[in-house]
């Protein structure tokens, strides 16, 4: 079915800001120095549909850092670029059920780097973008996720040193990888492109359009430009959908029947193949590093606008 009235679904949006916008619950994430500087009071919600329409409350135009959301898209543009079977064969699709940064989930895999949700499948996975070179690579994941977005991003440079100086547990994972022959690029050389993607700054509004972007099988609701095949764009879902809220991913399924990603610095972009993207943004995070308003808010509107992909009527 389609989305409620134009009407309806904006009150669902200016409802559910009101309602969660004064929930103080979660922490915000500091083991990267410069992401504690955020202020616990922001709050937005995008949520535009394949017809490109767009509704919105509070901070949409706020710019944060991407972080792991960046990890979906960079997924979705390697997958154009090399096959289905390639990143199936060479990360693997499966759910690590550790945290995101963990050595374990390395070693109890025989050195598989698991998923490209994760961070170590993550750097492997930015590792097989297009280009000869590192800053060819990197030129090609920033102007892919600005095709998503249907603007030009920028990386934030404070963000980007606050993290390549205190990440050592990335490139120690990288070098992890290494010693299994599982990363074909220089290991550092990855984490930095990694890095950068996750230092991209962008908005909930930007979240919402590259969601939405996946939603309408690889084609911009807004630019009409296509970014990816709609093959690619199912594939990322099916990724999302186990992999994509850390190791709550399974809880998040269960209760809101989304695919969707989400990241430290706050933002959740949670997606309804065919009709529509949500992008929330709020930085306290629960203890799997989800944001607390931005879960309740994707909560609420699963249910009202009948997004839940497991639902029959
Ligand atoms: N850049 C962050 C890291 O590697 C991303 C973490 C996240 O958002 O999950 O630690």
């Amino acid at each position: 079915g389609d989305l409620p009235s134009v009407s309806a679904t904006a009150r669902t949006i200016a409802e559910a800001h009101r309602r969660y916008r004064g929930l103080d619950d979660g922490d915000i994430a500091d083991y990267i120095p410069v992401l504690a500087e955020a202020d616990p009071s922001w709050f937005g919600l995008s949520l535009v549909d394949t017809g490109g329409e767009v509704h919105e409350a509070g901070d949409v135009e706020m710019t944060f850092s991407i972080q792991s959301i960046s990890k979906a898209f960079v997924f979705a543009l390697v997958c154009q670029a090399r096959s289905h079977e390639f990143v199936h064969e060479r990360i693997g699709v499966n759910n690590t059920g550790l945290p995101f940064n963990s050595v374990m989930a390395i070693e109890l895999n025989d050195g598989s780097p698991m998923n490209s949700m994760v961070n170590a499948g993550a750097i492997a996975t930015s590792a097989l973008a297009t280009g000869e070179t590192p800053a060819e690579k990197w030129e090609t994941i920033r102007t892919g996720l600005s095709r998503f977005a249907g603007r030009s991003l920028d990386l934030d440079g404070r963000v980007y040193r606050s993290e390549i100086e205190t990440n050592q547990r990335n490139k120690a994972l990288a070098r992890l990888l290494e010693s299994y022959g599982r990363i074909i690029t220089d290991p550092l050389d990855s984490v930095d492109i990694y890095t950068r993607q996750c230092s991209l700054s962008v908005t909930a509004h930007d979240l919402a359009v590259m969601g939405a972007t996946l939603a309408d099988g690889g084609v911009n609701p807004l630019t009409r430009e296509r970014v990816v095949a709609a093959e690619v764009a199912r594939d990322t879902l099916a990724l999302l959908a186990s992999c994509g809220m850390y190791e709550n991913s399974g809880e998040w399924l269960f209760e809101i029947g989304l695919p969707a990603k989400s990241g430290v610095s706050g933002g959740i972009v949670a997606i309804a193949p065919g009709k529509a993207a949500i992008g929330a943004f709020s930085p306290r995070l629960d203890s799997a590093g989800n944001s607390v308003r931005g879960q309740r808010a994707c909560f609420d509107l699963a249910r009202t606008l009948g997004m839940n992909l497991f639902a029959s009527t």
